[in-house]
């Protein structure tokens, strides 16, 4: 696309002129993205990425036992068949490392490092209603230019160290899962006190055990988790990924949360008690996330969770010896997927181990951090000589907000969010043209498996500056009435489940102090949201103004 700016002066990722588009982010949506714009559209498309590789959530949580939840198969683009015969994933669930390498060579095999510019962050970005451009600022003050802006910034990336007083007198380290260090943490000899028991706690423990002097866990919202039961992918396994590639994205695209399986169509009080054991027995010992999956009401009504929560408390009070200890752990206050469900590897069964035991900091809160380890309420210290944060992400607009974006007027989005996140679909904010928010607040993102909204977004974008290119449409913008139908049926769909009555969630913002308690994600399912985003772009991209 020739832009007629190209003139202007205006400093570019590679100093030739103005951007057609420029992408914040380069991890799985960021690095699609710049393929898509500037391999298929033909676009000037950079990206600009705060690290000095690629890779988002997956370059910067390096934690112990860090892997992804979602089968290896089906944690990858479907976008490229070529890509999908080359790549072959070793274990059922993907470590930190390998899904590293896999996103280094998707980057290497499209050549998209060379419009990546790494160690830059974005800081600011500012609408400029006289030219129908962006403004971008980086941390070192570089300003380049812009007609579309993109966030590719992930939704879990923001890194949430609670403000505990007296942190900084701690005479020992401290670390966040989301901020690891790459050489990595040796926990020989040291006592280690871990903060969170979320899907991250949950990985982390068991490793993090294997090697400290002694491991306390600091438990504040009890947590249900399944095995994962994870292995080496046999070559059977790996052949079937091969030959049946389109087969299983075609499940993967027709399920709500873009897993490789169907949930089944029957409601947990269509089958007697015994059956009902019976199917959990069968989805435990094949493990992960699928578990969710043998009846379609478990997130849909309480009596139906009640089914699944009982019989996932009673595996917790069996694999954990110490009967107090099991207590404390089963003692979950929430319907069982209502957070995000996690999946472990021996989690429960460390708890055994002679170096490891449990705090149970909602009877007795944290009150600071003292030079010697962590203090409660009661008096009691836990001396450490290492702190582990795996206290999560200010999830979704964390991202955002911590940089400077203002639309039209001046209007920040700091403002514009200051009730909790308000656009349409998930992909664009009234008074902000132009600007698209890949896997954005209200849509499905953190309710799938990412890849699958990921390339939704991705594709949804790309088709739709093809559309502005073709019909000679400079500006795309949504109303601020397309934005409170969104919101309005973004809460309808999260109260038709279960989902908000996890009042602690990130979901709902919860963990982070003073965040506005919206339920952010979009809990309509995946196969649903991917129809209205078709329709609304069939009708004319119904619900946006095109000038
Ligand atoms: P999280 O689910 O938000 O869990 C944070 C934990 O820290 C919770 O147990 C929380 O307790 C606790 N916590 C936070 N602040 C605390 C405080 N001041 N005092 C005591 N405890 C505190 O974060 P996460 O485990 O990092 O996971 C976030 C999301 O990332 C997951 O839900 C998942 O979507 C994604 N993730 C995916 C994978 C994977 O695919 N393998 C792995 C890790 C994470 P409360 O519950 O009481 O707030």
């Amino acid at each position: 696309m020739a832009s007629a700016a190209d003139k202007s002066g205006a400093g570019t990722a590679n100093g030739s002129g103005e951007l057609d588009a420029l992408i914040i982010g380069a991890g799985f949506s960021g690095l699609y993205q710049l393929h898509c714009l500037r391999d298929k559209l033909g676009l000037r498309a950079k990206v600009l990425e705060t690290a000095d590789g690629v890779g988002g959530t997956w370059y910067w949580n390096r934690y112990p036992g860090a892997r992804c939840d979602s089968e290896s198969h089906s944690y990858c683009y479907g976008f490229s068949e070529m890509l999908a015969k080359e790549w072959e994933f070793s274990e059922r669930y993907p470590q930190q490392p390998e899904i590293l390498r896999y996103l280094n060579f998707v980057a290497d095999r499209l050549d998209l490092k060379k419009d990546i510019r790494f160690k830059t962050k974005v800081v600011k970005a500012q609408y400029d209603a006289a030219v129908n451009r962006w403004h971008v600022t980086t941390e070192a003050g570089e300003r380049l230019t812009t007609k579309f802006l993109i966030t590719a910034v992930g939704c879990l990336s923001t890194a949430n160290v609670p403000k505990i007083p007296g942190l900084e007198s701690f005479k020992g380290q401290w670390y966040h899962t989301g901020l690891w260090p790459h050489e990595g943490v040796d926990f020989r000899g040291k006592r280690v006190a871990q903060i969170g028991t979320g899907s991250t706690g949950i990985q982390a423990v068991p490793v993090i055990a294997e090697t400290a002097q002694h491991l306390t866990v600091f438990q504040r919202t009890a947590n249900y988790s399944v095995p994962a039961h994870n292995a080496p992918l046999t070559p059977e396994f790996k052949k079937y990924v091969k030959d049946n590639f389109k087969e299983i994205r075609r499940i993967m695209n027709g399920t709500p949360n873009g897993h490789p399986f169907v949930i089944e169509d029957r409601s947990v009080f269509d089958v007697s008690d015994e059956e009902r054991e019976r199917i959990y027995e069968a989805a435990w010992a094949k493990g992960g996330l699928q578990f969710r999956a043998g009846f379609r009401d478990i997130l849909l009504n309480k009596k139906a969770n009640d089914t699944a929560a009982e019989f996932l408390k009673n595996k917790i009070r069996k694999a954990v010896k110490d009967p107090k200890t099991a207590e404390i752990l089963a003692n979950i206050d929430h319907p069982y997927a209502a957070k995000r469900p996690p999946i472990d590897s021996f989690y429960f069964e460390a708890f055994n181990r002679d170096n490891v035991s449990l705090v149970d900091v909602r009877s007795d809160p944290i009150e600071a951090i003292t030079p010697e380890g962590i203090l409660l309420r009661s008096g009691k210290v836990h001396e450490a000589d290492i702190i582990v944060f795996a206290t999560g992400f200010d999830a979704m607009t964390g991202a955002f907000l911590r940089m400077d974006i203002r639309g039209r007027d001046g209007l920040t989005l700091a403002k514009a969010w200051e009730a909790g996140p308000r656009n349409y679909l998930g992909l664009q904010v009234a008074g902000f043209p132009n600007m698209f928010t890949i896997t954005g607040p209200g849509s499905p993102s953190v309710l799938c498996n990412m890849p699958v909204p990921i390339e939704q977004h991705v594709e949804w974008i790309t088709a739709c500056i093809d559309h502005m290119r073709k019909n000679g449409v400079d500006t795309i913008e949504t109303t601020p009435e397309a934005v409170d139908g969104w919101v309005a049926h973004v809460n309808e769909a999260a109260n038709a489940t279960l989902l908000p009555e996890a009042h602690h969630s990130w979901y709902l913002g919860a963990n982070v102090p003073g965040k506005p308690r919206v339920f952010m994600p979009y809990a309509g399912g995946m196969a649903r949201y991917r129809q209205i985003c078709d329709d609304v772009a069939a009708k004319g991209y119904e619900g946006f103004v095109m000038t």
